[in-house]
């Protein structure tokens, strides 16, 4: 693969955007890289670089820099570590059928940090930054990005709290961090998942932080993923605050039904109301159904009405979509005291056709018509 030599670049510029390079002397060979590369799975290996940039309330971000990927130091005082100020996005580059790479509608993952920025009395981060960062990893990395189909390199940005300060108020200076993780099918193809209804616990209240890639939902997300696990499945559905009947998302995927009607196809997925969280795979998911001839309908979905129209088949299907798992067909559903099957246990062809038709977008196979790719130069 063509690159410019490492240390031939001193400087990334991008529509004005300065990104310092201090990359590393030696890079590991290709065989050593196909070696790390080989089954991927999901977030557990790393490329040779990140980027950092700093905030401070008197002189704003500092210039980001890319540099090698390791530890960060910080202070035992810093204000993430004991209040959790820190929010974190999640996007993908892909290889493209014609050799080069793009990233996936990069700058809607740059104006919903911002949304989570703001929730959390956080700093917001120049969308040009964001995006300029994001392009200088990939195209430092660019031999880190997956060429299979269905192969991706993740890219994760975060900002956390860095003040050294024990009281409770918004910390003062914050650290921007972007890295990147090759990753394979996080649910390899054919794949399909039984998920749990909590009943014990919520994800999102009105009023709080569902909305946001705040880091604290994660955290308290996971004793009802326990429990999903203890009971043999996958995931968690998590249900409204209030009632516990109606359907709100996954741990880090939103939820899709198929809604067959005198055979007319509508995608169906729970209003966003303030507690769950605006997927990007959820909202092209709404633009592709027009493409394809389908409905999309946001509402209230109970469970009682989940269970009944996917016995009665007028559900056909349901399934999870978000960045890491694209989508994923629901084979079964499981709670305390009932569960039942989504069209028999099996994967359904509407899932397969968009998971197919985003792909064939994302690597390149067909025209790009929303203008969603990035390229990378
Ligand atoms: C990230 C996430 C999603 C999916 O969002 P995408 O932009 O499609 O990746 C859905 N729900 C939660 C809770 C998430 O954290």
């Amino acid at each position: 693969m063509s690159d410019i030599g490492p240390s031939m670049r001193a400087h990334f510029v991008k529509d004005g955007m300065k990104i310092e390079l201090k990359p590393l002397g030696e890079v590991l060979s290709k065989s050593e890289r196909e070696k790390v590369m080989t089954n991927p799975g999901f977030g557990k290996i790393f490329t040779e670089h990140m980027i950092m940039s700093q905030y401070d309330s008197s002189s704003g971000w500092s210039t980001p820099v890319l540099q090698p990927y390791g530890p960060l130091s910080l202070d035992p005082a810093a204000s993430v570590l004991h209040y959790g100020q820190s929010i974190f996005e999640g996007f993908k580059a892909y290889y493209q059928q014609n050799g080069t790479i793009a990233l996936f509608r990069p700058l809607e993952n740059a104006k919903r940090m911002n949304q989570s920025a703001a929730r959390l009395a956080m700093p917001s981060i120049p969308e040009d930054l964001f995006v300029s960062a994001a392009q200088a990893l990939v195209s430092q990395d660019r031999s880190w990005v997956p060429q299979i189909r269905g192969e991706s390199l993740y890219v994760r940005p975060l900002m956390f709290a860095t003040e050294a300060a024990l009281g409770v108020r918004p910390s003062s200076t914050y650290q921007f961090v972007l890295f990147a993780s090759p990753s394979g099918s996080y649910f390899p193809k054919g794949k399909s998942f039984n998920v749990w209804l909590s009943e014990d616990y919520i994800r999102a209240a009105p009023g709080g932080t569902g909305a946001a890639k705040f880091a604290g939902n994660y955290g308290a997300s996971l004793i009802g993923q326990k429990q999903a696990i203890d009971n043999g499945c996958d995931q968690v559905v998590w249900l409204d605050a209030n009632e516990h009947q109606y359907l709100e998302e996954m741990s880090g995927m939103n939820i899709c039904l198929v809604e067959t009607n005198n055979n007319k196809i509508c995608l169906v997925t729970p209003n966003l109301t303030g507690t769950i969280l605006s997927g990007i795979t959820r909202s092209s998911l709404m633009q592709i159904s027009k493409d394809l001839g389908w409905d999309f309908s946001e509402r209230t979905i109970s469970v009682q009405e989940w269970k009944d129209k996917s016995i009665s088949g007028e559900f056909s299907e349901s399934f999870a979509c978000g960045t890491a798992a694209v989508i994923t067909p629901i084979r079964e559903v499981k709670s305390k005291s009932d569960s039942w099957l989504i069209n028999q246990g099996e994967p359904g062809p509407i899932a397969v056709r968009l998971r197919d038709y985003l792909l064939d977008i994302q690597h390149g196979v067909i025209q790009d018509s929303y203008g969603w790719l990035h390229l990378i130069p």
